[in-house]
């Protein structure tokens, strides 16, 4: 793995092609694997907090969704040359799973939020296979009955839409428990397809 080193935080040096490959062979995988989309804003609390870095470091796919990134990038050679972004590579993951037959579950956004974010995906992509729904707003002791919920549904990929940092820390802490191929944090994206 390829990286650029963006005050110590490890990004992967992609490109949307080579991003969206390197997804293609994480939902070929037996664990869960995580893919974060850190921008400017997680690189600079990520640099300032061992935790977050260390979250980020252990994530299976770090791409730069930022254009920050880029910039930092250019200016000491580091050697990423374009953004990708976390709300185009989810659309690009929705296009795939509808072409081939894989399931989404959604996870985030306030009530009401997800469930929308997903009939607009089914109406743009109808032969998805959406598992399932819920929002982003529970207690901590509510989190076994989540993991269980999606465990039983099995969907090939879970959108966390949490915002940054939650949702890389939620990944992170349950990515041994979960029972999916390839689990993103989505942040605003979920806002966005809810329209
Ligand atoms: N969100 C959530 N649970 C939380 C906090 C945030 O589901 O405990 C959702 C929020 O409703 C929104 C999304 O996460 O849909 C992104 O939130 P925010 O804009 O704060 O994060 P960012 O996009 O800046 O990472």
């Amino acid at each position: 793995r390829e990286t650029a080193n963006i005050l110590g935080v490890p990004i992967d040096i992609v490109t949307n092609e080579s991003a969206f490959e390197k997804f293609k062979s994480l939902l070929r995988g037996e664990k869960c694997s995580v893919i974060v989309t850190p921008n400017s804003e997680i690189v600079m609390a990520a640099s300032k907090d061992e935790r977050l870095k260390g979250i980020l470091k252990e994530s299976d796919l770090c791409i730069p969704d930022g254009i920050g990134l880029i910039y930092a990038s250019k200016i000491h050679n580091l050697g990423l040359t374009e953004r990708v972004t976390g709300v185009d590579f989810m659309y690009k993951i929705l296009s795939y799973c509808n072409d081939n037959d894989k399931s989404i579950y959604i996870l985030g956004g306030k009530v009401g939020v997800a469930e929308k974010a997903c009939k607009n995906i089914k109406n743009k992509f109808p032969n998805i296979k959406i598992k399932g729904f819920r929002d982003g707003y529970f207690k901590e002791a509510e989190e076994r009955k989540i993991i269980e919920k999606i465990n039983e549904l099995k969907p090939d990929v879970l959108f966390v839409g949490l915002g940054a940092p939650k949702q890389e820390i939620w990944m992170n802490k349950y990515k041994e428990k979960l029972n999916v191929k390839v689990a993103m944090g989505i942040g605003g994206s979920i806002d966005i397809w809810a329209g």
